[in-house]
């Protein structure tokens, strides 16, 4: 059954906070009613045209590209793009809207519309309309006068007088005064139903959404309702009905869509014009033939043959310019000396790796191009470039300058409702008791509370099941847009004319209105800037190592088999070390005991929520360690997953694993993957999985042993990484690791500068520098800088802590000490005080940061409760100091050790030179109580009592109630783990204590040494 009737005008969930339908939805509910086409026509956005054309093309339904704008008069206006160039000025049109106005009061000038209107169909709108809404206010001059304007501007062959019924008791008249409109200016009238949800129940969940934006409970904002349920998508019948005196109002419909014809391939458009002009295929190929001897000295005929096969892909794909962009804005930041490093599936390409943009082999790491690039790929090649965070910037504003401020933007990310967002803002709507939605949002998992709790609030079952389901209906509805953490999209032709714009939440900013996934489908350039701050780590320590030892260390040419570095990793001696540092890589890494370089990118890959969720992590251990036999589920499978003892860890293995087994072309099988890393509709996963059944069984597989595979796949897929992003990642672990071993001073700094980062707290990094021999001084106003800095000389370095540290004085205060401070250094307190001005409570956490303690080495060590009594008697304001001032002679008790360190661990949260453990310590040996040291000689379910500083507290949520504890004391890191019942007996003594004793029984495994907590103790 096929109707006549076309709807053009719908909203969806992204006409934020309004329509009440998901893209997908409508198109569902117009296949149902056999529509052919359908227009969407969100406010002031193309959020969703991506999505919505393929989703339209997937169900055969032709898709229809507008807009509705309001303009500066309030009146709405619709828009729908009929030819490309229609496209190009609905984009530039709605970027002026977004972007003369405030965030979100987005208003499009009548003054814009000249020039921009060619290639656009207008439609009058709605009851708030160009034309409705002057004759609904008696001024049908004014309306006259509106048309005679759009005419000029769009053309009678452009211009459509839009009516619709919604039931309203004034609807018949107006429609019959809009026809009357038409029929004067011979104009044609066209029928639409201003659709907001899919089908008529929708309406609830609509008027919530109102409710949301307007910030109001539901019966607060009556007004701004629409008074009933009719604005669901209806069939050419039903609106026959409506407006059956006006048959040409339907059949223009059909004829407008198939006018339509719009295409958001907009590959061509991508690529900005190369850094020079000229051939890119010849220069890439120059570029890389220039580097191949470099890299390859040896062994280059192999190397020579996958250079060539990749230009040839790339040649054939036409992205040799993508290739000699990425390259210019990485050597132009090597250029200045800015760290920088791809990762994700760029790693993947010889061709990456020789233009300097990934540092990683392919060839020796055996990774597959194909997962990165092949000419069936519709998409662009994605590359992810981390930079040193402190600098990150720099580069962002390069790009922006090297193509110009209106070919360069931001990618969006949508803000979308999830459980706890939904649970407050349903909530609010629908006026329900702000403690009963606290209490809803706090509780984990499952909706719903206990009906006891229920009864209490006094609130209906009906309601409730009501709020419930809104809740869920909203799941996943774009709330608002931020900004993508560092995704930037670059274009040949003007941004505004592609995509439109809008402003950041963030002042000054400008986004895109598509995110990554969109950028991507619509065949555009992204590219990830992305600030790692183990980079700016690593690019402090490189520095401090040339100043310290004269020495220049070029981590690219590092050989990747020194014993320093595996010897750690094999102990789990990982702190500060990227990616391999948490307590889940630690306990991994004793049973991996990684020997190669190759060992450690399979870790990256493997410990991770996915596989571990996915239950993979403990059969490849048990394979690795020979404890069981490594078998395949089908000898298919067996030479793609040989390298990690047939267990997938790998997202190329799930392309490999497709195409052999389930006979998908490479293409199809990166969009199976995609599909899955996307958390694509249930429907399209069940096609994919039909299609690798069938492939499976065509080659004799039985179709059981096809849906295990499939399922392996699927849980796998959604959260695993490609090998070239685990091998990126590794080789960055690895340059850690050695930097560590080899300069462990300087790469300690690096750290604590590059603070906050990685899993453990500053105080864990300087415990643990102090365990690799390296002393850490306090701060110091006459000694430190205004961040951390090497002292002494060879072998005798000392990390000085940065003024930074102390609390609350910041990059201003610290660089304010330093830069006041006079050659000689500062002599007294009052010396610091006149000359920075401080503000009395940070000269206060200086003196407990211990700062002033010896001002030189001349004078004798000041006691800090003294300088602070000193302080007071200063009646120091910022301004004006009255001095000298005499002794007054007041005796003070100096404090006492105890004190100083938790003072010290107050200001900088970090004690320098002692533990906080020291101060329990003799209280703890009386007691019996255990350390590190004892924990680590103790046998295999022996009975312990250990106490320490609580480094690290988890529970994550695939741990199924388990709590994970890391102590540390004077001497190393214990790890406890506490199960869920023993967790729940004495929630307060885990949640609460800095400082926790633990009564358990040792747990020996892999060389691992575990206490399972028995029950929490008090240690003060
Ligand atoms: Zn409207
Ligand atoms: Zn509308």
């Amino acid at each position: 059954m096929s109707s006549e009737y076309v709807e053009l005008h719908a909203h969806s969930c992204f006409s934020l906070l309004d329509g009440a339908a998901t893209p997908e939805a409508l198109l569902d509910r117009a296949a149902e009613l056999g529509m052919g086409a359908l227009g969407l026509t969100d406010h002031h956005g193309l959020y969703a045209a991506i999505r919505f054309s393929i989703a339209a093309q997937e169900r055969g339904i032709h898709p229809i590209i507008g807009a509705e704008v309001t303009l500066e008069d309030e009146r709405h206006l619709v828009l729908l793009a009929e030819t490309q160039q229609g496209y190009r000025n609905l984009c530039w049109l709605l970027s002026r809207a977004q972007l003369d106005h405030e965030k979100g009061a987005a208003r499009l000038a009548w003054a814009h519309l000249p020039n921009h209107t060619q290639g656009l169909i207008a439609l009058t709108g709605c009851r708030q309309g160009v034309l409705a809404a002057p004759l609904l206010a008696g001024d049908r001059d004014g309306a006259r006068r509106q048309l005679a304007e759009l005419r000029a501007l769009f053309g009678a062959e452009h211009l459509y007088i839009e009516l619709q019924h919604h039931l309203r008791p004034d609807d018949d008249a107006l429609v019959a005064d809009l026809a009357a409109l038409a029929h004067e200016a011979s104009l044609p009238l066209v029928a639409s139903n201003n659709v907001h949800y899919a089908r008529r129940e929708g309406y609830r969940l609509q008027q919530v959404l109102t409710a949301i934006c307007h910030n109001q409970p539901l019966r607060a904002c009556r007004n701004q309702l629409y008074p009933n349920s009719e604005l669901y998508l209806k069939s050419g019948a039903e609106l026959a009905e409506l407006l059956g005196a006006y048959p040409e109002a339907l059949a223009h419909t059909a004829e407008i869509a198939a006018r339509c014809q719009v295409d958001l391939n907009l590959r061509a458009l991508a690529i900005p014009p190369a850094a020079d002009a000229g051939d890119a295929d010849a220069r890439l190929r120059a570029l890389c033939e220039a580097a191949l001897s470099r890299w390859y000295p040896t062994g280059e005929a192999a190397a020579r043959a996958q250079l060539r096969h990749e230009l040839q892909v790339i040649g054939q794909v036409q992205l040799a310019g993508y290739f000699l962009m990425v390259w210019e804005i990485v050597a132009w930041a090597r250029e200045r000396g800015i760290q920088v490093r791809g990762r994700g599936s760029a790693a993947n390409s010889i061709v990456a790796y020789l233009l300097g943009i990934t540092n990683v082999d392919p060839l020796e790491h055996n990774l597959l191009f194909e997962r990165f690039l092949s000419t069936e790929t519709r998409t662009m090649p994605d590359i992810d470039l981390d930079f040193c965070s402190r600098r990150r910037e720099e580069v962002i504003q390069h790009v922006y300058e090297r193509y110009g401020e209106r070919h360069v933007g931001m990618v969006c990310n949508y803000v979308t409702y999830r459980q706890r967002s939904a649970i407050r803002d349903v909530g609010k709507a629908l006026a329900l008791p702000q403690e009963l939605i606290d209490r809803l949002a706090k509780s984990q998992g499952k909706w719903g509370l206990p009906a006891e709790e229920l009864e209490s609030f006094a609130v209906s079952t009906q309601t409730w099941e009501q709020y419930l389901a809104l809740c869920e209906a909203i799941q996943g509805y774009p709330r608002h847009l931020s900004i993508h953490v560092g995704g930037l999209c670059i274009t040949a032709a003007p941004l505004d004319e592609i995509v439109p714009l809008e402003r950041a939440t963030m002042p000054g900013r400008v986004v895109i209105q598509w995110d990554k996934d969109n950028v991507e489908d619509a065949g555009l350039i992204k590219l990830d800037l992305l600030s790692l701050r183990t980079l700016s780590a690593i690019d402090e320590c490189l520095t401090m190592i040339q100043t310290h030892y004269g020495k220049s260390i070029d981590l690219d040419a590092l050989p990747l088999d020194d014993p320093a570095v595996y010897d750690a990793l094999q102990r789990a001696d990982t702190v500060g070390a990227f990616q391999v540092e948490s307590r889940a890589q630690q306990q991994a890494l004793v049973q991996m005991k990684p020997r190669e370089f190759n060992d450690l990118v399979i870790e990256v890959a493997l410990i991770r929520p996915g596989p571990l969720q996915g239950g993979m992590v403990h059969p490849f251990f048990r394979r690795r360690q020979g404890l069981e036999p490594v078998t395949h589920v089908h000898p298919l499978l067996a030479p793609i997953l040989a390298e990690t003892m047939g267990i997938i860890v790998f997202q190329e293995q799930v392309i490999r694993v497709a195409m052999v087994m389930g006979q998908f072309s490479a293409g199809e099988a990166d969009l199976l993957r995609r599909a899955m890393s996307r958390h694509r509709a249930e429907e399209e996963m069940a096609r994919f999985r039909e299609r690798f059944v069938a492939g499976a069984q065509a080659q004799g597989v039985a179709a059981a042993t096809a849906h295990e595979v499939f399922d392996k796949l699927a849980g796998f897929a959604s959260y695993g990484f490609c090998k070239s992003h685990a091998a990126a990642f590794a080789k960055t672990a690895y340059d850690t690791l050695w930097l560590r071993a080899h300069y462990p001073a300087a790469y300690y700094c690096g750290v604590l500068n590059a603070e906050p980062m990685g899993f453990y707290a500053p105080r864990v990094i300087v415990s643990d520098a102090r365990r690799h021999g390296v002393a850490v001084r306090p701060v110091h106003v006459n000694l430190s800088g205004a961040i951390c800095t090497l002292e002494g000389g060879g072998e005798g370095l000392a990390i000085r802590l940065g003024l930074q540290y102390v609390d609350g004085l910041g990059e201003t205060g610290a660089e304010r000490v330093v830069a006041a401070r006079p050659a000689g250094g500062y002599v007294e307190l009052e010396d610091l005080c006149r000359r920075t001005r401080l503000p009395r409570r940070l000269v206060e956490q200086v003196i407990l940061a211990g700062g002033l303690d010896e001002l030189s080495a001349a004078s004798p060590r000041r006691d800090r409760r003294g300088l602070i009594w000193e302080l007071g008697r200063l009646r120091y304001h910022e301004e004006a100091l009255p001095l000298p001032l005499a002794p007054d002679g007041v005796a003070l008790e100096p404090m006492t050790y105890a004190e100083e360190l938790l003072a010290e661990y107050g200001s900088t949260g970090v004690a320098a030179e002692g533990h906080l453990m020291e101060l329990h310590r003799e209280r703890l040996t009386r007691a019996r109580i255990g350390t590190s040291q004892t924990l680590a000689r103790a046998q295999h379910g022996e009975r312990v009592r250990v106490a320490g500083f609580v480094a690290v507290r988890q529970q994550p949520p695939t741990a199924k109630g388990f709590a994970f504890f890391t102590l540390e004391d004077e001497w190393g890191l214990m790890n406890i783990i506490v199960r869920p019942q023993v967790f729940a007996a004495q929630r307060t003594e885990w949640v609460g204590a800095t400082v926790l004793g633990v009564e358990g029984v040792v747990q020996r495994a892999h060389g691992q040494i575990n206490v399972l907590a028995e029950r929490a103790t008090k240690v003060k």
